[in-house]
């Protein structure tokens, strides 16, 4: 199966009231647990990549795995999306290497830290928007900013000094024709979301619900919702770690969320967690090992794990199936 359009994944997903996870990746074994986990799931699934993916990787190996997933894997249908896509120019060159997908995460400046103006926003995005859609590949936008820094990437902050005003969001997507939404709700990236289990005083699903009420039609995308479960935490401080105690966004606030229009979830801290616990214990555990397929196979084995929990709980599981792949070029012709 060809890659496909994001925009045929969430129109599905809106379809059958279910979101789908987007899992961030840098290397081979990410995107095989990914694909293992929506084969064993069968779900449909994002897998995206952010800047800094895309240059630890060379994006080219990312971009030919991709395609060596989407052959192995012919029955999902896989998407393959730029992560926080920093300019207009980023976005571009993500387009032309083939994703399938890209963020225009105009809520921030170029440098990727400063709050940018509204109209920075619009007018970057709707040039995104533009150039996207004449290939047919699909464009999230972001209004409000996300807490935290990933990547180097970020604001900072808690993720409560920017939240998504509604009316806002409403011209913004009249504005921008963007087909996802990213919105800030006090979410945040990286580890360190929450100082305690989240209630509506940081975390504000209200907000997202009004925004969904008022553009009932737009995919909302959920970021920094890794939900950073306390076992894959103790994991790494059993073997040697040194994680304080954080929380993260629990599974049913996201479910509440699904519920309320969010078609795209955000999950990158959660495998990150499972791999470097699963990595922890093989050498804690057996000093003598040095051959890294001793540590990567249990590594890629509890990234699956995690990747199928999420699949099943975000409702994406037993999809895959369903849906029949349409190309970018087929999406085009819809955007005109
Ligand atoms: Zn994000």
């Amino acid at each position: 199966m060809p890659l496909v359009s994001m925009r045929q994944l969430l129109d599905e997903a809106a379809k059958g009231g279910y979101g789908v996870g987007a899992f961030n990746v840098n290397n081979m074994e990410q995107i095989q647990a990914i694909m293992e986990a929506a084969r064993e799931s069968n779900s449909p699934v994002i897998i995206q990549a952010s800047r800094g993916a895309r240059s630890y990787s060379q994006d080219k190996f990312l971009y030919h795995l991709m395609l060596a997933a989407a052959e192995l894997y012919p029955e999902i249908p896989l998407v393959m999306h730029l992560d926080h896509g920093n300019s207009v120019e980023t976005c571009k060159s993500a387009i032309d290497l083939g994703f399938t997908s890209v963020m225009m995460d105009g809520s921030l400046m170029p440098d990727g830290k400063t709050p940018s103006s509204f109209e920075y926003n619009v007018k970057a995005t709707r040039e995104v928007v533009e150039l996207a859609h004449a290939k047919g590949v699909t464009v999230e936008g972001e209004i409000g900013v996300l807490g935290g820094i990933e990547d180097g990437h970020g604001a900072g902050g808690t993720g409560l000094e920017h939240v998504t005003d509604p009316e806002q969001a409403v011209e913004f997507v009249e504005k921008t024709r963007v087909d996802a939404l990213a919105i800030a709700i006090g979410t945040s990236h990286g580890a360190y979301k929450f100082t305690k289990k989240p209630d509506g005083s940081v975390l504000k699903m209200d907000v997202l619900i009004k925004i969904h009420q008022r553009l009932p039609k737009t995919h909302l995308v959920m970021h920094g919702s890794s939900s950073v479960p306390k076992d894959l935490q103790d994991v790494i401080n059993q073997y040697g770690g040194k994680l304080k105690p954080t929380w993260g966004v629990p599974v049913e606030e996201i479910q509440l969320g699904i519920r309320n229009g969010v078609r795209k979830i955000n999950v990158d801290t959660d495998n990150r967690l499972a791999i470097t616990g699963a990595i922890r214990k093989v050498l804690a555990e057996s000093p003598d090992k040095f051959d890294p397929r001793d540590y990567m196979k249990p590594a890629r084995d509890a990234m699956r794990e995690v990747c199928k929990a999420r699949m099943k709980q975000f409702g994406q599981a037993g999809n895959a199936g369903k849906i029949k792949p349409a190309t970018c070029k087929e999406f085009a012709k819809m955007y005109t």
